[in-house]
């Protein structure tokens, strides 16, 4: 079983999360934006995979949606973006026959200034999880930005933990970030990497 490392960065989790994903991003990668909320991360991830590349973006409201798809024809990256109007845990019938993910980004808990009622669950969250971690490429990458100050936000972030923890040593490399103002209620960053069997950690 992985021993997922706590560390604590100086860096916001966001950046900590972009910066380790866009070193396997390259023209012509897929890549999964599972949770597509404000659509930030799937804007840094179509610029990221190019204009040969693709992203499947994911969030069961409309009007998220529909903001990122504005954000995408205004930097002129929507046409390798798929905005999918369903719930993750259907990831897996969305993705290509034989897909290899190169990187995929979760950011859980609920829309910012939307409506908070709608929010991520630990067991369609964990699918998800599961259907990216089955289709992942060797030395892909996977973060997820866990929220913890609203309800439902812990109890989500303790599965996600034991989920993580029982996976198998190889090939998954896990570790978890803290900022340098972690509190109980703060959020905290996994990132999950697929090494080649016994490869050691680089
Ligand atoms: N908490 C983050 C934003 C998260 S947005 C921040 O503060 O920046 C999370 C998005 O996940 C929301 O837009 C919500 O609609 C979406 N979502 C919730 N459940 C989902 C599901 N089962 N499938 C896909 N998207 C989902």
């Amino acid at each position: 079983m992985p021993k997922i490392i706590l560390a604590v960065t100086e860096q916001r989790l966001t950046a900590a999360a972009t910066t380790w994903i866009e070193a396997v991003l390259f023209n012509g990668a897929l890549a999964v934006d599972v949770t597509v909320g404000n659509g930030y991360d799937t804007l840094f991830l179509a610029h990221r995979v190019g204009p040969k590349g693709t992203v499947l973006g994911f969030d069961v409201q409309k009007a998220a949606l529909a903001g990122a798809r504005e954000l995408l024809k205004f930097v002129g990256t929507l046409d390798r973006v798929s905005l999918i109007h369903d719930s993750h845990a259907q990831l897996a019938n969305y993705l290509p026959a034989e897909a290899s993910i190169q990187g995929a980004m979760f950011n859980l808990g609920y829309l910012p200034r939307g409506n908070r009622q709608i929010i991520t669950r630990p067991d369609t969250t964990v699918m998800a999880l599961r259907a990216v971690l089955a289709n992942l490429a060797t030395r892909g990458r996977v973060t997820i930005l866990a929220y913890r100050g609203h309800a439902g936000g812990i109890p989500e972030y303790v599965e996600l933990r034991q989920f993580l923890e029982q996976l198998p040593d190889d090939p998954w490399i896990i570790e978890e970030f803290a900022s340098i103002t972690d509190s109980p209620v703060s959020p905290r960053l996994f990132r999950i990497q697929k090494k080649l069997v016994s490869e050691e950690q680089t």
